[in-house]
């Protein structure tokens, strides 16, 4: 239901609970952050509101480092548990997702990847994200994004983490909402605009099926077909 995303120079837990707070609004039922910490992706998860997510990881302290991504969950698929709450993993944990929206046709797609070999965890259609990734994934991320998408149906704002890649984060969209923008030090993600109020009031509107890739400086957008795209900040003068 809420999504933000940090890569810079500041350590990322506090920016995300720190966001995540300002989209309290929309209503959630379970949180979770992960965070890179240069040899792990650490994550911790509850169900329940921020306040339990703050003081199970000491106010972010806990989880160290300035690479990571954040949700506030509202089930659609599987109960609101621990287990169920974003972000997700895949089995080697290499790979980290957070997700607004459903996979349609998860089942069709968990279905396949049991077939695989792959074994889930938790009953979300959310979860399906994170083994497909680590499926298509063979050194490259963006080729990796591209091919779930052309796999997945229904709607999705996902922030992604790939730990051979410490150095970019990675958004996309397609029926969910997801904005970027800058910070003083760094890039940041959310679904909605009071997220990054606090960091920047310049921020990019991902389209639909538009694919984001953030390092500490830069951001660079992409299609679907991987070819690379220009866009434009929009000013945002109103207060949240
Ligand atoms: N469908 C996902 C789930 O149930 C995401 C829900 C959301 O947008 O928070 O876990």
């Amino acid at each position: 239901c809420g999504i933000v995303g940090y890569i810079g120079k500041e350590e990322a837990a506090p920016i995300l609970l720190d966001g995540l707070s300002k989209l309290e609004y929309r209503g959630y039922d379970s949180a979770g952050i992960a965070v890179f910490d240069g040899e792990k992706i650490n994550v911790a998860k509850t169900k329940g509101r921020l306040k339990a997510l703050s003081e199970l990881t000491h106010d972010g302290i806990l989880l160290p480092g300035t690479l990571g991504i954040g949700h506030t969950r509202w089930a659609t698929h599987g109960s609101p548990s621990d287990t169920n709450a974003h972000p997700h993993l895949n089995t080697e944990e290499t790979i980290v997702v957070v997700h607004n929206g459903i996979i349609e046709n998860y089942i069709k797609l968990k279905k396949k990847l049991e077939g695989r070999g792959y074994q889930f965890v938790s009953e979300t259609d959310t979860e399906v994200i994170a083994h497909l990734l680590d499926y298509y994934y063979k050194g490259n991320p963006l080729e990796a994004v591209t091919k779930i998408m052309h796999r997945m149906e229904g709607s999705y704002a996902l922030g992604i983490i790939f730990k051979e890649h410490p150095n970019e984060l990675y958004a996309v969209r397609k029926d969910s909402p997801l904005i970027v923008g800058h910070t003083d030090g760094g890039s940041i993600i959310a679904s909605d605009v009071p997220a990054v109020l606090k960091y920047t009031r310049d921020v990019y509107f991902i389209e639909n099926e538009e694919i984001v890739r953030l390092t500490e400086q830069d951001m660079e957008f992409f299609t679907v077909d991987e070819e690379p795209l220009q866009k434009k900040p929009v000013h945002i003068d109103w207060d949240a």
